[in-house]
C-alpha cells in the first residue's frame, strides 16, 4: 500500500517501487522501470545491456516540506544505431535530466507564471537549471504536437528581436491570426528565413497569404521564392518603431541642447496661486524618455504631467511627440482609402516639420508607403502585433540569466506559442 502511494506521489507510472526511506530532509524512493528489457533513450528500441552504472537520483515533486528523489542504477545499452547510452527511464524526459517529468512540468509552468526568484525559491533549483528544464519541456510538447504549430498559417509576421541588451538577435515568426509565436531561431538573416521555409514545407508555405516584416530586401526575396502566394507588407509595429526611434533621437538632442543652455531664473518669493514655477528644460527633458515613447493610455499620472509640461513649452520635442502619435493613428484607419489619406497627410506634415529626424523619416516612410498601406488593407492590427511583441520582450526579460540561447528561445516558445506547459496530472 505505502509503495503505491509513493509511486503515485513521485509520478512513477511505468515503474515499480522497490523501497522507500528517509534521509535527512529527503524521501528516497528506490524504483526501477517495470519493463525489464532496457531501451535506447533516443529511438526507444529494446537493446542489449552493456554495463550498469552506479545508482543515481532524479528529483521528484516535493512531499510537503520534504524533497523527494527517485533512485535507480541505470543500465547502459548498446544500440545498433545510437551506440552506448544510459537507458531510457519512464519517469524522466532524458538521460541528461536530473529531474522527473512531473517536477519539470511544474517548473516550466511556474517559469511562465511567476518571477525568477519565486520559481527558484519554491522549487529549490538554480535559475539557470530552469533554462535546461524549459528546453526539455518545450521540445517534448512540440514533439507531442507533431509540429502542428505551423499548420494553417495564413498571415504571419517575421521579426528580428534583440536580446542580451541588444547585442544578439533572434528571428521570430508570429501568427497574426492567433497572436502566437510559431517559430524562432538564433541569429537573423536569409539563412534563418530559409530554415523556417524548410520546416514549413512547400504545401503549408503555399497557403500563406500575408507576410509582414520590416521591409528588408532579403525578406522580400525569400518570401517571393518560397511563399509564392504571399503578399508582403510592412509590419505596423516596425513602422511605428522607426518613428519612436526618431523621437528618441530628437529627445537626446533636446537634452544635450538644454544642458548647454542657461537655467531659467526663478522670480523672488514663492510663485502665486495658479502660477507654476518656470520649468527647467534640462530637468524636464531628462524625465521624458518613457513618457514620450509609451502609448498615451499606458502613462502613469506623473508621466502624463511631465508631458503636459512639455506641451506648455511647445518645443520641437512636443511637435515630434504629436507626429509620433499621429503616425500611430494612421494604423487605426478603418479602410485602405482612409489609411492612404491619413498617411499622405502625415507625410506632408512630417516633411515640413523642420525637425531633421522627422524630415528624414518622412523620406523613408514615403519609400515604404505602399507596404505600410498594404498591411492596413490586409487587416493586420497594430495593437495585436504590439501585444505579441511585448509578450516576447517579457519572456526575454524572464529568461535573463539563462546560459544558453536555446533555453531562452524555449522559454519564449513556452510563454508565447500555442505549446503551453500544463501542471503535472492536470493535462486536459
Ligand atoms: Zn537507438
Amino acid at each position: 500500500m505505502y509503495k503505491s502511494i509513493a509511486k503515485k506521489g513521485a509520478g512513477l507510472d511505468g515503474a515499480v517501487v522497490e523501497s522507500i526511506r528517509i534521509e535527512g530532509d529527503s524521501i528516497i524512493v528506490s524504483a526501477r522501470p517495470r519493463k525489464r528489457a532496457p531501451r535506447c533513450p533516443v529511438c526507444g528500441r529494446r537493446c542489449d545491456a552493456y554495463d550498469r552504472l552506479p545508482a543515481r537520483r532524479w528529483r521528484a515533486l516535493d512531499d510537503g516540506a520534504l524533497k523527494r528523489y527517485v533512485e535507480y542504477a541505470p543500465t547502459r545499452v548498446r544500440c545498433p544505431e545510437h551506440g552506448v547510452r544510459s537507458e531510457a527511464v519512464p519517469w524522466a524526459r532524458s538521460a541528461a535530466s536530473r529531474f522527473t517529468r512531473g517536477f519539470e512540468d511544474q517548473v516550466a509552468w511556474l517559469a511562465c507564471a511567476c518571477s525568477r526568484s519565486a520559481v527558484s525559491e519554491l522549487m529549490r533549483v538554480d535559475w539557470h537549471t530552469v533554462g535546461g528544464i524549459c528546453a526539455r519541456v518545450a521540445a517534448d510538447l512540440d514533439a507531442r504536437a507533431g509540429g502542428s504549430r505551423l499548420d494553417g498559417l495564413r498571415r504571419i509576421g517575421i521579426d528580428e528581436t534583440s536580446y542580451k541588451k541588444g547585442r544578439r538577435y533572434m528571428t521570430v515568426v508570429v501568427d497574426h491570426d492567433s497572436g502566437c509565436v510559431v517559430w524562432c531561431a538564433k541569429g537573423h538573416g536569409r539563412a534563418q528565413l530559409e530554415a523556417f521555409a524548410d520546416e514549413l514545407g512547400d504545401e503549408r508555405a503555399a497557403a500563406v497569404e500575408v507576410v509582414t516584416a520590416d521591409g528588408a530586401r532579403w525578406i522580400a526575396d525569400v518570401v517571393a521564392e518560397r511563399m509564392p502566394a504571399a503578399e508582403l507588407a510592412i509590419d505596423p509595429f516596425h513602422a511605428v518603431s522607426w518613428c519612436t526611434n526618431a523621437l528618441d533621437d530628437l529627445r537626446r538632442q533636446a537634452w544635450r541642447d538644454a544642458r548647454g543652455a542657461p537655467r531659467p531664473k526663478r522670480r523672488r518669493g514663492r510663485p502665486g496661486k495658479g502660477e507654476a514655477a518656470p520649468a527647467d528644460p534640462a530637468r524636464l527633458v531628462k524625465g521624458l524618455r518613457y513618457p514620450l515613447l509609451k502609448n498615451p493610455g499606458d502613462l502613469t499620472e506623473r508621466q502624463a504631467d511631465a508631458l503636459g509640461a512639455l506641451k506648455s513649452l511647445g518645443t520641437a520635442l512636443w511637435r515630434g511627440y504629436l507626429l509620433k502619435e499621429a503616425f500611430r493613428a494612421v494604423f487605426r484607419a478603418g479602410s485602405e482609402a482612409d489609411a492612404r489619406e491619413g498617411l499622405a497627410r502625415w507625410l506632408s506634415w512630417a516633411c515640413r516639420s523642420r525637425i531633421p529626424q522627422f524630415v528624414e523619416l518622412s523620406r523613408k516612410v514615403r519609400r515604404k508607403a505602399e507596404g505600410i498601406v498594404r498591411s492596413i488593407a490586409l487587416g493586420v492590427s497594430n495593437a495585436r502585433v504590439e501585444a505579441v511583441n511585448n509578450k516576447i520582450k517579457v519572456a526575454i526579460r524572464q529568461a535573463y540569466g539563462f546560459r544558453n540561447t536555446g533555453n531562452l528561445m524555449a522559454l519564449v516558445m513556452l510563454r508565447c506559442s500555442p505549446l503551453r506547459p500544463s501542471l503535472p496530472g492536470r493535462e486536459a
